[in-house]
């Protein structure tokens, strides 16, 4: 049974240094367990802080212990009532191509929702956040101009479509052309910006004549430096990442203190979590824009157990387009 372990907390970008791949034995499920064999393992950026031993919202990797995320995979063991043998699951556990849990830890999958890869992205951790981020701190209205930094990613490409879904002129700022393309041709987004190959606050300045109402910031760094001189009045903020930093030990940019008393904007940084007691809410809505065909996804799937590290390394190359998933085994 392998397992992936944290044997080193990175200082910049996590490499193949900083952790090892481990055989195991397979665990046996206790009384009110499930054993369950990992089909799809989603991986995320969050996860680079979990690596570092810093406080923060939620408990660091231990050294020398699996790392852990959102899966999905199949109970093939149970001794618990309310799961069996067969169903497919949802919910997090270790990076171990077998790993035990209590069956109330996980949820069983309604697979005539989606695929059921859909239960880590769109209709999962992902596209809450983008729902709740943009609708309840965005507080978007008809005719206001939205921009998304991380546009094209998991979180970024939901936040895109139900800025449209709200009305907004939407501006998404992406890192490669494939990724515009996408952003433009497939989500319908209105103007697209690669921040690798053009100068951002030009594009903004041309891309948001009437000032930028709300900003969903994935991203952090130098792109929101150049959004905060476009702020509205009364614009909002929704900090939901600020991936441009996570690698970067003491980051320090210009201060934006000025340009929030200016605009008179709200800025408010929150994680999914906040929301918990409205997830049924948001799942509802989302579901149903799926269903409606109005809102679109992509994921990029990886192949196999051990390039799990590798798919979790390109998220800040910006390897992926969507949600990138590893698939790790047949159901
Ligand atoms: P994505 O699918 O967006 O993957 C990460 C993307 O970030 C990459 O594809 C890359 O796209 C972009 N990126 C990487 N490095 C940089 C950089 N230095 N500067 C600018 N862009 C970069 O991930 P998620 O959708 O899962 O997460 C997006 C953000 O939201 C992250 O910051 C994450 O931490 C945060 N998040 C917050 C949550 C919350 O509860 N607050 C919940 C979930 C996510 P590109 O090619 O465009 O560079």
């Amino acid at each position: 049974n392998k397992e992936i372990q944290l044997v080193k907390r990175p200082e910049a970008a996590p490499t193949h240094e900083h952790i090892k791949m481990v055989e195991t034995e397979r665990p046996v499920p206790l009384q009110g367990e499930v054993l369950v064999k990992l089909l799809y393992v989603s991986v995320d950026p969050y996860m680079r802080g979990r690596m570092s031993a810093a406080k923060s919202y939620i408990a660091p990797f231990q050294l020398n212990e699996p790392m852990e995320g959102g899966i999905v995979g199949e109970v093939v063991e149970s001794n618990a009532d309310t799961l069996q043998e067969g169903d497919i699951v949802t919910g997090m556990l270790p990076w171990k191509e077998y790993a035990s849990a209590p069956a109330d830890t996980l949820r069983k999958i309604d697979p005539s929702l989606g695929p059921v890869t859909t239960s880590l992205g769109i209709l999962g951790m992902p596209g809450l956040t983008a729902y709740f981020g943009l609708m309840d701190i965005g507080q978007p209205k008809e005719g206001e101009t939205l921009v998304v930094s991380g546009a094209a990613g998991a979180v970024g490409s939901a936040v895109v479509q139900i800025g449209k879904i709200s009305g907004c002129h939407v501006v998404g700022i992406a890192g490669s052309d494939e990724k515009l393309a996408y952003l433009k041709n497939e989500l319908g987004v209105d103007e697209v910006i690669n921040y690798k190959t053009e100068s951002v606050p030009d594009r903004l300045e041309e891309t948001c004549s009437n000032g930028i109402d709300i900003y969903f910031d994935n991203v952090g760094g130098d792109i929101s430096d150049a959004v905060y001189p476009l702020l509205n009045k009364f614009a909002r903020i929704a900090q939901c990442g600020a991936i441009a930093s996570y690698n970067v030990p003491n980051d320090q940019g210009p201060r934006m203190q000025m340009h929030l008393i200016k605009s008179s904007a709200l800025i408010k940084g929150f994680t999914v979590g906040d929301y918990q007691d409205r997830f049924t809410e948001g799942f509802s809505h989302l579901a149903q824009w799926l269903q409606e065909g109005r809102l679109k996804y992509e994921e990029t799937i990886t192949e196999g157990f051990e390039n799990i590290p590798d798919a979790f390394f390109g998220l800040f190359e910006g390897a992926n387009l969507g949600k990138q998933l590893v698939k790790v085994a047949e159901p």
